[in-house]
């Protein structure tokens, strides 16, 4: 009989083959209420899950399983008795995919999820920002082949190098917009750059010499750049915040220069335009 259960086996022949083969003890098993409840639910979710066999799978392939095991340990009669109880209109209430139009709408609502909790994971996985910045320029004013990594006029010096310090902290409003300094090649984009939290970091050429930059304390989910990516000078990496090792909105900017660490106001002064 497990054989006929199978939910590769479509259900209504099977059920309607039983009733003919066995009505007697069928009927006899009416008249024991828990069985015939038992069964009722059983086989009520057996035809659920024969009827919707992807979403019986993906929402509960246990439940499905022990159904079917259930139920073939059971005999042909249990399933005659149910096969009449599923008629009910009560089972319409219990499961709610019961015409063709309702299981569709299920299936792109499933399918729906999964494309979003796709996404999400992509989103994560990589630097895709999921902040819009379509308002922002998505290069900098200039031409130079150095650029100044934040627009001009909207920040105000703060801490630079010295006592452990490695860079310059430039103060500006928070999602202020953060470019790459120097063309290059990304070796960091993470949203967990130790203690500059959302960072980037950049390994380009200027004038014949490895200049590094590293751009701290950005914005979570601002990032524009995943690493390997290969950058333009002013092209936009990120947006401003206090992320890491920060009390305030800024760019920790730094620049090392032939493995030498470098003075950042002083190296845009001498080389941004
Ligand atoms: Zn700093």
């Amino acid at each position: 009989m497990a054989a006929d259960i199978e939910p590769t086996t479509t259900s209504e022949k099977t059920l309607k083959r039983k009733r003919i083969v066995v009505p007697r003890d069928a009927a006899r098993k009416m008249v024991k209420p828990i069985r015939s409840i038992a069964i009722f639910g059983a086989v009520g979710a057996l035809v659920a899950a024969v009827a919707l066999p992807a979403y019986a799978a993906s929402s509960s392939p246990l439940d499905a399983t022990a159904t079917l095991q259930q139920v073939a340990a059971d005999d042909a009669q249990s399933l005659v008795v149910a096969s009449e109880a599923t008629a009910a209109p009560m089972q319409r209430s219990t499961y709610s995919a019961t015409t063709p139009e309702e299981i569709e709408k299920k299936k792109a609502e499933e399918a729906a999820a999964a494309a979003a909790a796709a996404a999400a994971a992509a989103a994560t996985a990589s630097a895709s920002s999921p902040i819009d910045v379509s308002n922002y320029a998505m290069t900098a004013a200039g031409s130079g082949e150095v650029r100044y990594p934040l627009p001009q006029g909207s920040y105000i010096q703060g801490r630079t190098v010295g006592s452990g310090h490695q860079g310059a902290d430039m103060l500006a409003p928070a999602r202020t917009p953060i470019y790459a300094a120097t063309s290059g090649v990304v070796r960091v984009s993470s949203e967990s750059y130790s203690g500059y939290g959302v960072g980037v970091a950049i390994d380009g050429v200027v004038g014949g010499q490895s200049v590094s930059t590293v751009y701290g304390h950005m914005t979570y989910g601002s990032r524009q750049v995943q690493a390997g990516q290969h950058v333009e000078a002013g092209q936009l990496i990120g947006l401003v915040g206090s992320t890491g090792r920060s009390t305030a909105n800024h760019l920790h900017f730094e620049v090392h220069i032939g493995g030498g660490l470098y003075e950042p106001y002083a190296w845009l002064a001498a080389n941004a335009g």
